[in-house]
This record gives C-alpha cells, sequence and structure tokens, in this order.
C-alpha cells in the first residue's frame, strides 16, 4: 500500500504574517500524525516564511503553479528552479488555473516535464464540469487530461514521482462534495486504467491518485476508506487548523 498523501491548497489566501499564525500551531499537532505524507502549499510570498517553521519536521512544501521555463522574459511568472529549494511538489492545472488563466493541455504537459525536470513531483489535477458530469463525459474529459498533460513522459521519470488529484469542479469550494463510491469508481474505471496505457501496470500503481472537492474534517474519513483513493487535495479546510489536523488523521487510520 502507498502511503496516503493530503495536499493543502491555500490558494491565494495567508499574508505571511497570517501564514507563520496558522502554521505554526498547526504544525506541532501534524509532526505527531505518522504514516501520511503531509504537503502545504501556501502562496508564493509565504514559501520561505514557512519553510523555516517546518525545519525538524516531515511536512513538506509544494507549489500551486510554475512556468515552464527556467528564467526570460515571462513577467510574473514563476520559475521551477526558483522554488525547488524550498518545495518538493507543484499543483499542476488546477481548474481555477485552467478556468481563469488560460492553462489548456498543452501548457500543463509544459509544466508537468519541467517540474520533473527539477526535481519537484507534479501533483496533476484533472476533474470535469457540472455540465460534463451531467451529460457523462466524465471519462472522456479525463482521459483526454491524462493523455495530454502526460504526453512524452517516461515511464521511470513517472513512477514514484507524480500524483494524480481528481478534482470534479462541481466538487470544488462549493460543499457538494462527491460521494466517496463515485470518486472511488472514477478512478478505478478511468484514471488508473488510463494511466497503465501511457506507462504501464507497474508504474500506474506507483502513482497515488487523491480525490479534492469539499473535503473537510467530517467527510474525510469515508473518502480515505475507498479502496483506490491514496489522499485528498484539500482547499478551504487547510486553512482551518482543526479542520486539516483531522482530514490528516483520518488518512493516518
Ligand atoms: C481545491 O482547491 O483544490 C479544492 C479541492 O478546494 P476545496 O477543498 O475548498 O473544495
Amino acid at each position: 500500500m502507498l502511503t496516503p498523501i493530503v495536499v493543502g491548497n491555500w490558494k491565494m489566501n495567508n499574508t505571511i504574517e497570517q501564514a507563520r499564525s496558522l502554521v505554526y500551531p498547526m504544525s506541532l499537532k501534524l509532526r505527531e500524525i505518522k504514516g501520511v505524507e503531509i504537503v502545504l502549499c501556501p502562496p508564493f510570498p509565504a514559501i520561505m516564511a514557512v519553510s523555516a517553521l517546518l525545519q525538524g519536521t516531515d511536512i513538506k512544501l509544494g507549489a500551486q503553479n510554475i512556468h515552464w521555463q527556467e528564467k526570460g522574459a515571462f513577467t510574473g511568472e514563476v520559475a521551477p528552479n526558483m522554488i525547488s529549494e524550498y518545495c518538493s511538489y507543484v499543483i499542476i492545472g488546477h481548474s481555477e488555473r485552467r478556468a481563469n488563466f488560460g492553462e489548456t493541455d498543452e501548457s500543463v504537459n509544459l509544466k508537468v516535464r519541467a517540474a520533473m525536470e527539477h526535481e519537484l513531483t507534479p501533483i496533476l489535477c484533472v476533474g470535469e464540469t457540472k455540465e460534463e458530469y451531467d451529460s457523462d463525459r466524465t471519462s472522456e474529459v479525463v482521459r483526454r487530461q491524462l493523455n495530454e498533460g502526460l504526453k512524452d513522459i517516461s515511464s521511470s521519470k513517472a513512477k514514484d514521482n507524480l500524483v494524480i488529484a481528481y478534482e470534479p469542479i462541481w466538487a470544488i469550494g462549493t460543499g457538494l462534495a462527491s460521494s466517496p463510491e463515485n470518486a472511488n469508481a472514477v478512478l478505478v474505471n478511468h484514471i488508473r486504467p488510463t494511466l497503465e496505457k501511457i506507462f504501464d501496470a507497474e508504474t500506474a500503481q506507483s502513482i497515488r491518485i487523491q480525490y479534492g472537492g469539499s473535503v473537510n474534517g467530517a467527510n474525510a474519513s469515508e473518502f480515505f476508506s475507498q479502496p483506490e483513493i491514496e489522499g485528498a487535495l484539500v482547499g478551504g479546510a487547510s486553512l482551518k487548523e482543526d479542520d486539516f489536523v483531522a482530514i490528516v488523521q483520518a488518512a493516518a487510520k
């Protein structure tokens, strides 16, 4: 069994000072929980401050986005080599970036490849809109996002070095989580078989697949009791100490 991974995506929340106030007490509780990989993804300006507070713990840091180039005339962007000193993970292709910042499967693929080149493990987000869900197109959408987003990546690069987050867009930030059974079925029927086709069975088994979308302290254990769900990508609840600690505790059981 793979170690479950719980990722807190803070999105555009918390100044440096607010980040410190959230992380310090939270980390004292999180560091006591064993058997779960914990990753916090603050906004870029808070990464160094949070990193300093996490020294001596196993809690890891991730970024919420990267550019695929190492440097150049890309105003406002952050290169993978600029964060790899602090971060082990990077969220790529979050639906908010796809919907609001023009990210395409092609740019997502460039970012996944750049992350892997710089020893950052990509957390590749896939998931369908409400309209696509209602018209039974979940399979088509997640298969396309995986096939295009993981193009030209070798099995050896992906093995043990890739996380997939299944995030139905209609469940993100809405309080309307998918049913755990539905999420598990998407992983079993569409995501894992697609990974097997892109790579091979052994590599596909080494890739952890998380669920994301309105996970909180109260519903987390239902998701983790599903056989294929190996973690959670958590937005809103990662900004609340008690909720996030409860989610990580549920993953540890
Ligand atoms: C997310 O930001 O990826 C997310 C799943 O948000 P929330 O947990 O708030 O639905």
